[in-house]
């Protein structure tokens, strides 16, 4: 193994060793495999740590035989970048596959190619250049984003498909990229942007769950620190006419409840005697899960902390809500969307404010000290009225009488395949007019407003199609990332 010569890179091996240093393993992994396969995030370590997606492609990727897979996160002042694995940098490795979930991570992956000099069009790599796999959640939203860069996508969820696409991938390699290509263009849910081949659809998987995905790691410098993170169901069947996942899937596929005992029978096993941990739940609404009493039921037999991703709120109960503060967790987090009722109505959401409001005086009775609430504004037909109901919401809320309230307002962005997707970023200056009828009657509550420029790069990023994305990539190859930011509003 090279190790880093310049301070530079001393700096940024030593931060990766850092974090590698702090991880409890509970699973291993052989490094035999002849065929080196990194796996990148381009992302913090933190978010890293707490994407239970990216462990499960790692445990599928290490599963393949003659293949050995590593992990590696983005900083951007990192320049060799490092396996969080061996500490191997990446350019030994042969494989790089990417894990992306943001929009604004696609120009962290290009700022990974083009750091180590890796041309980040793919027609321009050669047979010596790493064999460029893209995956994620991204690629569901928008695959356009990846056609000129990736050699390959993999649309759809790990479990399905990828295990026989890498399978192929260590066979063919070395008979060249083309050979690759030819031999997995028959893959429904792969495109192979050189063959111009699309896939037709994502693979999902339609299985009932036995083998949830879980942590294969703890670590204190984790979003979710030192937790076991458990996924307890896939997909959202309540369709919320902005939500991807909702729209994409149409339905839950809730763990059983005998494979989440047995994963966390496991986890018990390894951690009791090492840390104080606590479990977190995963899922696009944990109490959707027809089962959930007797997840809870478990946790309190156990004696087990724990946490939760996200909650809806009008299936909120007492004893869920005594769960967490029994846990030490005595912050409700949910999201409204909007005050207004109407609105919320609209979006598919069937939650009445009278229910909102129930459901949080149950939590301030039970002992809850602060509350975060989600919203947005910019929303498709919201009048003056929904604005002025939301600020009424936030208003109400802020004096409940809770320590903290945290509320977060985000200018609302139509994401493909939903039923929104045809629909504009709204205009700046109309969104400016609406962030000020918020803060007129908001000017004693503390309210995060979302950045409109993030927002609406985000938009962007969502729709554009292949050909407008090689004339970014042009713009940030020639003037860099900043006027390649500038640039997109033309686009
Ligand atoms: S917003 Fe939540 S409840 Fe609605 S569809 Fe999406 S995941 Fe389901």
């Amino acid at each position: 193994m090279r190790k880093p010569r310049r301070t530079v890179d001393w700096k940024e091996y030593e931060l990766v060793k850092k974090y590698s240093d702090s991880e409890e393993k509970l699973k291993s992994f052989s490094k035999e495999g002849h065929l080196k396969v990194a796996l990148i995030y381009p992302n913090s370590y933190r978010i890293l740590s707490g994407n239970l997606g990216f462990q499960r492609v790692f445990e599928i990727a290490n599963s393949v035989s003659g293949i050995s897979c590593e992990r590696f996160f983005y900083d951007e002042k990192f320049n060799r970048f490092y396996s969080l694995d061996s500490l191997r940098p990446l350019d030994e490795f042969k494989i790089w596959m990417f894990s992306i979930s943001y929009e604004l991570d696609f120009f962290n992956l290009v700022d990974i190619l083009k750091k180590l000099k890796v041309p980040v069009l793919a027609d321009e790599r050669k047979e010596i250049h790493p064999f460029v796999l893209i995956g994620g959640p991204l690629v569901t939203i928008n695959p356009e984003l990846f056609y000129h860069i990736a050699d390959l996508i993999y649309h759809g969820e790990a479990e399905v498909e990828l295990k026989n696409v890498l399978n192929e991938i260590s066979k063919h390699l070395t008979d060249g990229k083309k050979v690759v290509f030819e031999v997995l263009r028959d893959i429904s849910t792969v495109t192979v942007p050189s063959l111009n081949k699309k896939a037709v659809g994502e693979a999902i998987y339609r299985e009932v769950i036995n083998d949830p995905a879980g942590s294969i790691f703890l670590t204190k410098y984790g979003e979710f620190k030192d937790s076991f993170l458990i996924e307890i169901g896939r997909g959202c069947f309540r369709k919320c006419k902005f939500c991807t996942i909702g729209n994409l899937y149409g339905y839950f596929r809730p763990v059983k409840v005998s494979a989440v005992k047995e994963k966390l029978e496991r986890a018990l096993a390894l951690l009791k005697d090492t840390r104080d941990f606590k479990v977190g739940l995963i899922a696009p609404a944990v109490n959707d899960h027809p089962k959930f009493e007797e997840i809870l039921d478990y946790l309190e037999y156990r004696n087990i902390r724990f946490s939760v991703s996200s909650l809806r709120a009008d299936t909120i109960n007492e004893k869920l809500l005594r769960g967490l503060l029994r846990s030490g967790q005595n912050m409700l987090t949910i999201a409204p969307e909007t005050g207004s009722e109407k609105l919320r109505t609209f979006l598919n959401k069937k939650i009445s404010n009278e229910l909102i409001y129930d459901k949080i005086s149950l939590a301030k009775n039970l002992g809850f000290k602060k509350i975060k609430l989600y919203m947005m504004f910019g929303l498709p037909d919201e009048t003056e009225e929904d604005l002025i109901e939301s600020a009424k919401m936030i208003e109400k809320v802020s004096n409940m009488g809770f320590n903290e309230v945290v509320v977060s307002v985000s200018p609302f962005v139509p994401k493909p395949r939903t039923s929104f997707e045809n629909l504009s970023f709204q205009n700046i200056k109309i969104l400016n007019e609406k962030q000020k009828v918020l803060k007129v009657r908001l000017k004693n509550v503390k309210v995060n407003i979302g950045s409109f420029r993030e927002s609406f790069i985000q938009y962007k990023l969502d729709h554009l199609d292949s050909q407008n994305i090689l004339l970014l990539l042009k713009v940030l190859e020639e003037r860099g990332k900043s006027e390649a930011l500038n640039f997109i509003k033309n686009l």
